[in-house]
């Protein structure tokens, strides 16, 4: 039977709930309930709890959810039960910081959820065959051959915006379906290729529309 689509805002809640999650300590808090989930998610419980039940997960009645089970369960409906590798290309100041932060979360953060980050490309001779953090930075040449080789699920883009949709018909054409996009350009993709967008540039200029209400003037430009 193929399962029934569920909608991008639910499964854009999950690893809301399953941070929450990995921060407890089961030890000492084996038991959550929709509530407590809801009180350090900022999700109402009834929505966690509808989340949950599409894909068959549910708490006991009056108990809540078992920590280790649902943290297990939320990992594999996310398929973070395995390692998922991650690439990265355009290793400008953007990229090296991404890599960076990258490594002193690695532990922490990424690796805790199977994400690794394998490998970087970059066009800058300069840049090629160093080592940033973790990873050593490849030419763009040899981006389909380590794709296959390193087995990278998900590319992050962090080139000029100019070649971005470049660099991601590449990928896609080496067999890469999800996209962490920083670029300030929105990209074609064919069917079953997602691209996420961190665009800071668009989330400043809507943030600044509730600036005026900060400042309560109405300056104009
Ligand atoms: P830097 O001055 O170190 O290059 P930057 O962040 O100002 O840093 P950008 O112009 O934003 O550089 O480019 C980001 C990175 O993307 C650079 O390292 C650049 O060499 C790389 N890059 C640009 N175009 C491509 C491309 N087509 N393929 C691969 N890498 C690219």
């Amino acid at each position: 039977m193929r399962q029934r689509r569920v909608p991008d805002v639910v499964v854009n809640r999950l690893p809301l709930y399953l941070r929450v999650l990995s921060e407890i300590d089961v030890d000492h808090a084996p038991i959550i309930s929709s509530y407590e989930l809801g009180e350090r998610t900022g999700i109402t419980p009834g929505q966690i709890r509808k989340d949950l039940s599409m894909f068959g997960v549910f708490g006991k009645q009056g108990v809540g959810y078992d920590v280790s089970i649902l943290r297990g369960e939320l990992r594999r409906i996310l398929k973070l039960n395995r390692i998922v590798n991650v690439g990265l290309v355009g290793v400008g100041n953007l990229g090296q910081a991404f890599l960076r932060y990258g490594a002193d979360r690695q532990r922490e953060i990424l690796s805790r959820e199977g994400l690794r980050m394998r490998a970087a490309f970059d066009q800058d001779e300069r840049k090629i065959g160093r080592r940033i953090a973790v990873v050593e930075v490849y030419p763009v040449a040899r981006m389909p051959e380590l794709i296959k080789k390193l087995d990278l699920k998900i590319m992050i883009l962090t080139v000029p915006a100019g070649a971005a949709q470049e660099i991601l018909d590449r990928c896609v054409a080496s067999g890469v379906k999800a996209f962490l996009n920083f670029a300030p350009v929105k990209l074609t993709v064919p069917a079953g290729v997602r691209v996420h967008h961190a665009d800071f540039t668009l989330q400043l200029e809507s943030l600044a529309y509730y600036s005026r209400e900060w400042e309560g003037n109405e300056e104009q430009t």
